[in-house]
């Protein structure tokens, strides 16, 4: 019997004899204080967009939670299972971390279901169909649009969703009075799969740029 695949168990190795062991100490002083990430990332479930990747981040460093697309739904106290509130909740109140990052990314899935519904694989079941329609209006209004190509539209929407995000992390009363009093902020960043590049939010304007000079990612597409 197969415990666990064995491309999983390679990696676990490879972790517990190179970064583990590499950084025990780190790891012993987190179980003995408990854990005290600055920063929360809410992140799509997309396998090629893991922000601890993305971010280099260290053991204890983010506070993540995945779903699909990346979204936060408005808040809603009415007694049904809410994932993503339930993690926001912990990471603002509990935690008490200063930054709340929403990072999209290129060629989301969820976001190319909600521009194309009836499209597979990801043709509304239990669950998706309802979890997309967060952005449902957004992407009826991209849609509509026939300036933009495919590419664009979908480009669009991640963006575009990525501020609904924001806005929707805004209706928590624990976000907005800690945001007001200078203690919590919140960023929308978008990671482009194929290139490597990072954009991260205009808090003023909504627009996205890329705030690094991108030395490396010149010397990638180069390749
Ligand atoms: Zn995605």
């Amino acid at each position: 019997m197969t415990l666990l695949p064995e491309h999983i168990l390679n990696g676990y190795r490879h972790f517990i004899e190179g970064r583990y062991l590499a950084e025990t100490q780190t790891y012993r002083s987190l179980a003995r204080d408990g854990q005290a990430p600055e920063t929360m990332v809410i992140a799509c479930c997309d396998s090629r967009a893991a922000p601890e990747t993305v971010f280099g981040a260290a053991p204890g460093e983010l506070f993540v939670v995945r779903n699909v697309a990346n979204l936060v739904p408005p808040y809603t106290p009415d007694g049904e299972f809410h994932g993503t509130s339930a993690a926001l909740e912990f990471a603002v109140q509990a935690l008490r971390v200063r930054h709340v990052v929403v990072m999209g990314h290129g060629r989301c899935g969820g976001i190319k279901a909600a521009l194309d519904p009836a499209s597979s694989p990801l043709s509304p079941g239990d669950f998706i169909g309802k979890w997309m329609s967060l952005v449902e209006t957004e992407a009826r209004q991209v849609s509509a649009n026939e300036l933009l190509t495919t590419s664009e539209k979908q480009t669009a929407l991640e963006r575009i969703s990525i501020r609904l995000s924001l806005a929707n992390l805004r209706t928590f009363p624990c976000v907005s009075q800690l945001e007001a009093k200078g203690k919590l902020t919140l960023h929308g960043a978008w990671f482009d799969i194929s290139t490597g590049e990072l954009w991260a939010m205009d808090p003023t304007t909504g627009d996205f740029q890329r705030p690094l000079i991108d030395v490396e990612i010149a010397a990638i597409q180069a390749k």
